[in-house]
């Protein structure tokens, strides 16, 4: 087992420890929840002061030019390309992943029609299943969902799938679909893949082109650390993008919003991907998240998450004596950036954990997760963070009444 010494000597040999700089950290406080909600960047707060102070407060409206707002949408996209392998003519920040799955599933279900089956998986993430089903309810028996198990999806697809929607990185249990081999099986009964990167994007080396994914969509709050409700993005590989139309055939959209004509024509590229006016608040801050992977090799991202898991789960195995199941992969690289452990009692243990300074997070009804920021996150945090929770266990902390209060956000 490593010693906390092994793993200070760890950081300092770490590639990526000149990322941490980059970010504001509370002081004694280990954060493992980067994978729900990233931290704040240093320089946020002064970005979102000028846009407001300057931008918004002098410039006014003049600064959807001056300021260049309208191309706000593209700019972002152009930092989050690289990060997902797709080009950056394929990739538009907007709105949210919910809003963003509705827009994609419906235009591949239009473009693949007579076939009406979407299918999916039955551990997706829950909006993804609602927003599915809610299609699904529009067209009212027109098309089918179909919610499968994992094991059960390459051998369902035939020629009735219009559209393959699934998570890459399941936010549990954080397994990994083999997005090359999916892709091309899907490709070969000539269903469309649709993959949404929430929990992946900036954790891991993501080739979206490289591996024939058609469609995709993603989170700005997580790895992105755009903030709190940042916009998301989408991804439309170059072949499609002029073959799909979305249904909220909003003005930003238009192919010439200012013409103000009566009729929608849709934008070439990813334009016609966009709705309404850009949240240009939100925007400015995803736009700051982003410039955190400034000169950072998502190659040594994807080594150190693989490496931070199996540090604590090695360091669980060791200390926590048979008290957890482990709910995740062992296997680093078949895993995204975050670890998961069972336990009946698991909301009470980690609200123990966090009122002892180290936060993750839980998923009902028993799934305690702990997330890996690879630019923030030092080796060290994981030997400390593990250090408590076997202290917590050891000495029953977590049955004090109070840490069984749920509260409304888990
Ligand atoms: C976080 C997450 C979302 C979030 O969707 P919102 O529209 O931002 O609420 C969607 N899908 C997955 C897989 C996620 O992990």
């Amino acid at each position: 087992m490593l010693a906390r010494d092994d793993c200070l000597k760890l950081d300092a040999d770490d590639p990526l420890a000149f990322a941490r700089t980059r970010f504001r950290l509370p002081e004694g406080i280990i954060y493992l929840d980067g994978n729900s909600l990233g931290t704040l960047p240093v320089t946020t707060a002064a970005r979102l002061a000028a846009v407001i102070e300057g931008e918004w407060g002098r410039g006014l409206i003049q600064s959807w030019n001056k300021a260049d707002w309208i191309g706000l949408p593209s700019r972002v996209a152009k930092r989050i390309a690289p990060l997902i392998g797709a080009g950056e003519d394929e990739v538009i920040a907007a709105d949210s992943t919910s809003v963003n799955l509705f827009k994609l599933a419906s235009a591949a279900l239009k473009h693949q029609a007579p076939r009406r089956v979407i299918l999916t998986e039955r551990e997706n993430f829950p909006t993804d299943q609602y927003v599915l089903q809610g299609l699904e309810a529009l067209f009212d028996g027109a098309i089918k969902l179909k919610t499968l198990p994992r094991e059960a999806l390459l051998s369902s697809l035939d020629d009735s799938v219009a559209l393959l929607a699934l998570t890459h990185t399941d936010y549990k249990t954080g397994a990994i679909h083999d997005m090359a081999a999916i892709s091309a099986a899907a490709r070969k009964v000539g269903a469309l893949t649709l993959w949404d990167l929430s929990h992946s994007a900036g954790a891991m080396e993501l080739a979206l082109n490289r591996d024939g994914a058609d469609l995709a969509i993603g989170c700005g709050y997580k790895y992105l650390n755009g903030g709190p409700g940042a916009p998301a993005y989408l991804s439309v590989a170059r072949h499609l993008q002029d073959k799909l139309v979305q249904p909220l055939s909003g003005w930003m959209g238009h192919a010439a919003p200012f013409d103000f004509s009566d009729r929608y024509r849709p934008a070439d590229g990813m334009l016609r991907f966009l709705s309404g006016t850009p949240v240009v608040l939100g925007m400015a801050a995803l736009d700051e998240g982003l410039k955190t992977f400034d000169g950072v090799s998502m190659r040594e991202v994807q080594a150190k998450a693989s490496a931070l898991g199996d540090l604590f789960l090695s360091l669980v195995e060791a200390q926590c004596d048979g008290e957890f199941e482990i709910a995740c992969s062992r296997d680093g690289t078949r895993r995204g950036s975050q670890v998961s452990l069972r336990h009946p009692d698991g909301y009470a243990i980690m609200q123990a954990l966090i009122e002892g300074g180290v936060i993750g997070d839980f998923r009902s009804p028993d799934v305690m997760r702990f997330g890996f920021a690879p630019l923030y996150t030092r080796y060290v945090d994981v030997f400390d963070a593990v250090e408590k929770l076997a202290g917590i266990m050891e000495r029953g902390l977590w049955r004090e009444q109070r840490f069984s209060i749920r509260a409304a956000v888990t």
